[in-house]
């Protein structure tokens, strides 16, 4: 099963997307990570990460088209994460599973207000060190500053300012929000409530999932 998981910055979608992957065994393709490895090696890149703006979409389709190409080439059992983001990077990635003889079977998205989510993303901490991720409200380090599992220091992603916090809900209003009414109008879309707790919200998810399973 192919699944995409949409959501405004902060949704909750990589936590969901966490769960989801160990429970249903799928790989977890993030095109957040992907854009931070790229950027480590292209100042211009770098540039447009940091700053909470996007990727050009059609360049984004072809890093994410060639990253599947190297490192899933079987094209099964995948949940996106970060992509699609555009109603054109959904077409692209859709006919490039069709050509496999594959598709997208369900795609998840998770409704916040964009208050809570600039509540979460100015609370939201992670490790420099081992990449763990905090959040001051929910999930607080068991010591101010330091990392539980390893001892390093914590810090804000430079995308999670409220500078950049500002742009990429501008994009997201933009871009994947036509996307999400795109899809809705297409009758493709699980509409799911991210404003619950997490074990509830993905309960629910899985219970959706399992009914398109047997449709
Ligand atoms: P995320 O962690 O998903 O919020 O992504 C972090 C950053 O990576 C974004 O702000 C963009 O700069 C870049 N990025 C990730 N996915 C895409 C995409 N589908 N299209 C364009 N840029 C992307």
């Amino acid at each position: 099963m192919n699944i995409v998981i949409l959501g405004a910055p902060a949704s909750g979608k990589g936590t969901q997307a966490q769960l989801l992957s160990e429970k249903l065994k799928l790989f977890h393709f993030q095109t957040g990570e992907l854009s931070r490895d790229l950027a480590e090696k292209d100042p211009r890149i770098k540039k447009i990460v940091d700053s909470g703006k996007l990727i050009p979409e059609e360049e984004m389709t072809m890093y994410a088209l060639d990253y599947l190409k190297e490192n899933k080439s079987d094209l099964k059992n995948i949940l996106f994460e970060g992509f699609p983001r555009f109603i054109s990077q959904y077409g692209a990635l859709e006919m490039f599973l069709k050509t496999k003889g594959d598709d997208i079977d369900a795609v998840i998205a998770l409704d916040i207000t964009e208050k809570e989510a600039i509540r979460r993303l100015s609370a939201r901490r992670i490790c420099e060190n081992c990449g763990e991720v905090y959040n001051l409200i929910t999930s607080p380090p068991p010591e101010a500053g330091k990392c539980g599992k390893c001892g390093g220091k914590l810090m804000q992603r430079a995308d999670d300012k409220p500078e950049s916090i500002k742009a990429r809900f501008a994009y997201y209003k933009d871009n994947t929000k036509k996307l999400i009414d795109y899809l809705d109008k297409k009758g493709k879309l699980l509409r799911v409530d991210g404003e619950r707790p997490i074990e509830v919200i993905f309960e629910d998810i899985l219970e959706r999932l399992k009914k398109i399973e047997n449709d």
